[in-house]
């Protein structure tokens, strides 16, 4: 069995001096591939830096919707980090209208940048959406993001919205939200869509799934997220692991080139 933790931020300081026991937990739990999302510019050499060190890691750039500090990207700064080859996709990005509030255009604009960004660079989009689904989908739409695809990371919203995605040629993404006791509607989505078109995630080092919830998160625990979507499908914890590990590797495909499955 394989599993890979598609969204996590192993550069958070949570880690640091750790790394080496987040890995070694890792393949206890049989994870051997974890995806690194980029919150900020400011972070990328963090996260070069790990994904050169480890194997089992794999980076993004991006700067995320809440960040309100730091540089602002440009479609060259992005497409030109997007160079490394273990970077395999653009993100995160995407737009959160339930932490900030006024006038968010500029949360607009700097995911339109990312959406440009990975239509020049050839890589898919790590896409984070919070109280903002319709924009979130116009945008998409209005900057042709169907033309290179992504996930709908830590996915939260309705089947309608996931189904939208999906026309895009977009994959979606569960996190430990999934295993909450109170978490019906995504459990509904995640009983509902295609396994072809699902990903797993922690999100690391938020959201812990049960039964680690409250603590802090670790690839490793994308195991958890794993057992729910089993139960909630009643297949096989390891049909589970099949499918979305070579949804992964079909999503990032810079990542299979960079590595050999
Ligand atoms: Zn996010
Ligand atoms: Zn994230």
């Amino acid at each position: 069995m394989m599993l890979v933790d598609s969204h996590c931020h192993l550069d958070f300081p949570e880690y640091s001096g750790i790394i080496e026991q987040i890995l070694d937990s890792m393949a206890e739990n049989q994870v051997m591939y974890a995806l690194c999302a980029g919150v900020s510019l400011e972070r990328v050499p963090a996260i070069l830096a790990m994904v050169e060190q480890h194997p089992q890691i794999f980076g993004a750039v991006g700067v995320h919707p809440d960040s309100q500090e730091g540089v602002e990207p440009t479609v060259a700064a992005l497409v030109d980090l997007a160079r490394h080859p273990k970077v395999v996709a653009i993100g995160e990005t995407g737009l959160d209208y339930y932490r900030l509030e006024g006038d968010l255009e500029w949360q607009r604009e700097r995911f339109r940048m990312h959406i440009r960004a990975a239509l020049e660079a050839r890589k898919p989009l790590i896409i984070h959406t919070r109280a903002a689904a319709e924009d979130t989908l116009r945008l998409m739409r209005e900057e042709g993001a169907e033309g290179i695809g992504g996930v709908m990371h830590c996915f939260t919203e309705s089947l309608e919205t996931a189904e939208a995605a999906m026309e895009m040629g977009f994959y979606i993404s569960f996190s430990g939200i999934v295993s909450f006791k109170n978490a019906r509607e995504i459990k509904e989505v995640a009983t509902r869509i295609p396994m072809e078109r699902m990903l797993i995630e922690t999100d690391s080092p938020y959201l812990a799934p049960s039964p680690h919830r409250g603590k802090t998160n670790q690839p490793a625990y994308v195991l958890h997220v794993a057992e729910e979507i089993a139960r909630l499908r009643q297949i096989a914890l390891a049909e589970v692991a099949e499918i979305t590990t070579r949804n992964f590797f079909r999503l990032f495909h810079s990542a299979s080139a960079s590595i050999a499955i």
